[in-house]
């Protein structure tokens, strides 16, 4: 259990918490206006907002406010604070996609061959029955080994998304989800996060299908890869609502490329997944509602 409070935001007079689920702490701050968070500047996440402040997927992502440069200069993303307009919110961070590496990431790694003690030692605290009888006796593995048995410690590679870190009305905060992984474990994380809130599910659920209806008709979506992106879960005892968040691994997809998102990922095809995931959260909120 982690408690996250990296800064106190202010909004309508009010002085808060903000409450941060995933990356390193210092990448985030308040915002110069009420009701806005920076995020340190990506190259890429900013050439994504520029791009989905004019696509049909604008009532998805937060607000983007253009670059700021602070005191230490550094530089910002100044970007809508979802967080502002609940009443101390619960919010949960669900990564989406099959696999949260760039191809060319897993490229990279391939060209090193070395065997990694490390990672190897990471593997059998998780699963001892992990490696192979040869990993066994060299007491290691190589990189992209690691990184593709990884996504499959948690539901990434079969559900097509992860639960990255939940924080619950009680201020309970949890990043504790590395290996849960089946549709039941996943089930029980979504009850007991909705659970001080009757009418969260059956919200979430309707701006699932909307989010899903949009992104069929977006253009960005057709001509980006989604990689380590999230949908950011935020409710309080009045409303709840989700958001598409995180674009520093978005890429456009190579020219001669096409991808449905909804594909089998093969080392090659750009296949993220993406839609895989959101039809399985919206079928396992979906059996939330129905009992
Ligand atoms: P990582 O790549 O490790 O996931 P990151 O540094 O790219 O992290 P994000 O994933 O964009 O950062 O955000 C981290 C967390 O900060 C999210 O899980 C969420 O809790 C919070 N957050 C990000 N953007 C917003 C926003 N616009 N409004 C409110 N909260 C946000
Ligand atoms: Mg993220
Ligand atoms: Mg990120």
């Amino acid at each position: 259990i982690v408690q996250w409070t990296p800064f106190f935001q202010t909004y309508k007079k009010q002085r808060y918490p903000w409450v941060q689920l995933a990356g390193h702490q210092g990448n985030f701050k308040a915002g110069p206006d009420q009701g806005t968070i920076l995020k340190k500047l990506s190259p890429q996440e900013e050439k994504c907002f520029e791009l989905l402040m004019k696509d049909i997927l604008r009532p998805f992502v937060p607000e983007f406010k253009g670059q700021v440069t602070c005191e230490d200069g550094e530089l910002y993303l100044q970007l809508q604070d979802l967080l502002s307009d609940f009443d101390s919110p619960c919010v949960m961070d669900c990564k989406i996609g099959v696999r949260t590496y760039l191809e060319e990431e897993l490229a990279k790694a391939k060209e090193k061959t070395k065997l990694r003690k490390d990672m190897y030692e990471k593997m059998i605290q998780i699963d001892p029955k992990a490696p192979s009888e040869e990993e066994h006796r060299s007491k290691g593995v190589t990189k992209p080994r690691y990184m593709i048995w990884r996504e499959t410690i948690s539901s990434t590679s079969t559900l097509g998304f992860r639960i990255d870190g939940v924080k619950k009305a009680d201020g309970t905060s949890s990043k504790d989800f590395k290996t849960t992984k089946t549709r039941q474990q996943i089930a029980e994380a979504f009850k007991d996060f909705t659970s001080s809130c009757p009418n969260a599910a059956v919200r979430y659920l309707e701006r699932l299908r909307s989010i899903r209806a949009t992104l069929t008709e977006s253009h960005f979506f057709r001509t980006h890869e989604l990689i380590g992106s999230s949908l950011l879960f935020v409710h309080d005892k009045r409303k709840a609502s989700i958001w598409m968040i995180d674009f520093a691994k978005t890429v456009p997809v190579p020219e001669n490329v096409s991808i449905d998102h909804n594909t089998t990922w093969k080392v090659g095809n750009h296949e993220d997944g993406y839609l895989i995931g959101l039809e399985n959260l919206i079928t396992i909120f979906e059996s939330l509602v129905k009992d």
